[in-house]
């Protein structure tokens, strides 16, 4: 892993890992060992959880048949071929469908200060 730039070079210091107890060279602020740190500040977990993307409908329909689902986050109306049998419906529609856009979606909308809905 490459440091970011402009990080400035900070004083080293003898610190022993809270975890382990291994003495390790270290800034002022680090508490764990390099093995430990990055257990502890290890890259964020990122949103996985699939119901968060999904949404739950029965049909009581037991034909398949398209319907309008519409966008959690845009509320534009999106296609979706419902069946009976299936319960989990994507919740965005395809422009929002992934995180990234979604955040891009707010960000939009942030800067127009909620004028639109
Ligand atoms: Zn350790
Ligand atoms: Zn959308």
């Amino acid at each position: 892993m490459e440091l970011p730039r402009g990080l400035r070079r900070q004083k080293q210091f003898m610190k022993e890992c809270k975890h382990c107890g291994k003495h390790f060279i270290g800034m002022k602020i680090a508490k764990y060992c390099e093995e430990h740190r990055h257990r502890k500040f290890g890259p964020v977990k990122v949103e996985t959880t699939p119901d968060r993307y999904n949404t739950v409908f029965q049909s009581s329909n037991p034909k398949t048949y398209h319907d309008t689902f519409s966008c959690a986050c845009c509320g534009k109306g999106f296609e979706v071929v419902v069946i009976h049998s299936v319960k989990v419906y994507p919740k965005y529609c395809e422009e929002h469908r992934t995180l990234h856009r979604r955040k891009m979606y707010e960000l939009s909308q942030g800067v127009k200060s909620g004028q639109e809905v």
